[in-house]
């Protein structure tokens, strides 16, 4: 049976066939490019929840296993905004630079409010059968006032994460992947879906 992972991220492909290596060894995992699936899939639910499950079921469509993740930032102070527009923030998908000078501009209209905010991880699977199961867990921290560090991607370099006293843009690749909202959710997502996947498998 081969799973499809419904994303066109290299990174997280590799991720996640490590950790599927492991926990059901039998399965094997392709990218949303291998399976045919468009890259265009829209992305129109209300939770991360939501939109990780309508890219799983479109794996699941095509007679797949579909697994997919979605991710965001949620500001406290802000009403959990960005939330799932995240990536569009300040209006063109994707350009980094323009999210984290919205965030801050946006921040600064609360003065004195505290600055808490948490990046939230989703991810779903969904089986040929209609079922599926989400999962999602958060990683807490706190929206600087400015960037600081080189690494990461997105709103790292402005979020705060004071157990390790560093943003996540001053952590390494490795630091990262041991307490990031991605890495608790696959860590408490992977051994469920192992044994879904299974009990699907033997009931087909
Ligand atoms: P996606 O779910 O990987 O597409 O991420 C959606 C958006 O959330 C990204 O474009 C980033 O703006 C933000 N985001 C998600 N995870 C992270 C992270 O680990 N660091 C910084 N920004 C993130």
């Amino acid at each position: 049976m081969q799973v499809v992972l419904v994303s066109h991220n290299r990174k997280k492909i590799e991720e996640l066939r490590a950790i599927l290596s492991r926990v059901a060894p039998t399965l094997t995992l392709l990218s949303a490019q291998e399976a045919g699936l468009p890259d265009d899939i829209p992305e129109d639910g209300d939770t991360f929840e939501a939109n990780a499950v309508i890219k799983a079921r479109a794996a699941a469509r095509l007679g797949y296993i579909g697994i997919a993740d979605d991710s965001g930032l949620m500001v406290d102070a802000l009403g959990g905004a960005p939330g799932v527009y995240s990536a569009r923030y300040a209006g063109e998908h994707g350009d980094d630079a323009a999210n984290n000078a919205k965030l801050l501009r946006e921040l600064a209209a609360h003065p004195g409010v505290p600055r808490t905010a948490a990046f939230v991880c989703a991810m779903a699977c969904a089986f040929p059968d209609g079922s599926s199961y989400t999962c999602s867990c958060r990683c807490p921290g706190e929206i600087l006032t400015e960037a600081r560090g080189e690494g990461g991607f997105g709103y790292d370099p402005l979020f705060f994460y004071a157990p390790l006293g560093k943003t996540f843009a001053q952590l390494s690749g490795e630091e990262k992947n041991q307490i990031s909202h991605r890495a608790r959710t696959l860590a408490a997502f992977a051994p469920e879906f192992a044994a879904r996947a299974e009990k699907y498998l033997k009931n087909r």
